[in-house]
């Protein structure tokens, strides 16, 4: 009956390797919401079968930061995907992933110490590290990942590119409330005052969008802008960045295709959102 629990690497791996059929992988921590959903349902267009992994990634946290809160639904998880026809569902545990004297990091330099790697100075080593984990476990034929951490799928497709992964990279858009919070597990920390302040953050991508079409192109100025609508909701910005979506090199000025990305600290919880200005 689908999908099928899977706990180990090796029972992984063995399933795996019996599999001739082109294979989909969504890598996820659970909580899932339709933002996680959409990966799913892009991911079962696209291939035979798919598989989807749930866990809560404990080298991706620092230790101030939120791993023992993180919401966890297990039950509730495997129903959804049993729902949206998952084939299998890889939960490993700490033990699993995380023997010990594991020794072994994967590292990607540059665009993993600006924007939020200035913040979370080893959050993208962890991510990488437990993806390519992952990777080397399923040998997935395509990887599933949301624009919603639009630097973490440029810091996947270049680790894929230069450790000479076997699988595609496909990035997926951002899915948003019906007033534009872009979802994320995190949204469960707001309080209900504290979700309207949130809309801060899709609010001020909207101003820049609506700032650039009406000719500002200043990044100074359109970031001011921004600041001020997000400051006036009583949030804390991280930061408000205007960066080219290749090379992540800040721009001076927008243009059409370029990013703007920020992360927007509201009561305790940190949420982060990005556009493209089109
Ligand atoms: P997470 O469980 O937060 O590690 O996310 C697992 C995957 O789902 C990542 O590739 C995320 O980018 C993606 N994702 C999370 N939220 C959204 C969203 N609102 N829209 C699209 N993808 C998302």
């Amino acid at each position: 009956m689908k999908p099928k629990l899977i706990k180990t690497s090796k029972e992984m791996s063995e399933i795996r390797n019996r599999i001739s059929s082109k294979i989909a992988f969504v890598p996820t921590m659970g909580s899932l919401h339709q933002g996680h959903l959409s990966l799913v349902d892009t991911a079962i267009e696209k291939a035979e079968v798919v598989i989807v992994s749930i866990y809560v990634n404990p080298t991706q946290f620092s230790i101030d930061e939120d791993l023992t809160e993180y919401p966890r639904d297990l039950d509730k998880d495997i129903k959804l995907l049993k729902e949206h026809q998952v084939d299998y569902v890889f939960f490993p545990d700490d033990e699993q992933m995380y023997p010990q004297g594991f020794k072994t990091w994967v590292d990607v330099e540059d665009i993993t110490q600006i924007l939020c790697g200035k913040t979370r100075p080893t959050h993208f080593r962890g991510v990488t590290t437990i993806v390519s984990k992952l990777l080397n476990i399923i040998n997935p034929d395509l990887i599933f990942l949301g624009e919603k951490d639009f630097q973490q799928l440029a810091v996947i497709k270049q680790m894929v590119s230069d450790l000479n992964f076997q699988t595609e990279v496909i990035g997926c858009p951002i899915v948003r409330e019906f007033d534009g919070l872009a979802l994320s597990s995190r949204n469960k920390y707001l309080t209900a005052e504290g979700r309207k302040r949130a809309l801060c953050l899709y609010k001020s991508l909207l101003l820049a969008q609506n700032l650039f079409r009406g000719g500002m192109v200043n990044s100074n100025k359109i970031i001011s802008q921004m600041s001020n609508l997000i400051v006036n909701a009583a949030c804390v910005i991280d930061y408000i960045e205007v960066f080219d979506p290749f090379s992540f090199e800040h721009l001076p000025e927008l243009s059409p295709g370029c990013r703007i990305a920020l992360a927007v600290i509201v009561d305790n919880t940190r949420l982060i959102d990005n556009i493209e200005i089109r």
